[in-house]
């Protein structure tokens, strides 16, 4: 029995991959989400994913209003 060559093999990939899928996939700096997009879109910039990217927005605005003070 050889088992170091039982890798070669890509019967089985991983659920998540599917050929017939096509779908950008970017990481959420943030939270290190994985996010999937269509491929005629654009990850954004910097890579945050949408519910982060509102903290974010609250954070900030709630800095401004208590900055502003
Ligand atoms: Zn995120």
């Amino acid at each position: 029995m050889t088992h170091g060559s039982s890798n070669i093999q890509p019967t089985s990939d991983l659920p998540m991959r599917s050929a017939t899928w096509r779908s950008i996939q970017w990481i959420c700096l943030v939270c290190g989400g994985a996010e999937e997009i269509a491929p005629d879109e654009e990850a954004p910039t910097p890579p945050v994913c949408p519910t982060c990217h509102r903290l974010a927005v609250a954070e900030a605005l709630a800095g401004l209003l208590g900055a502003r003070r």
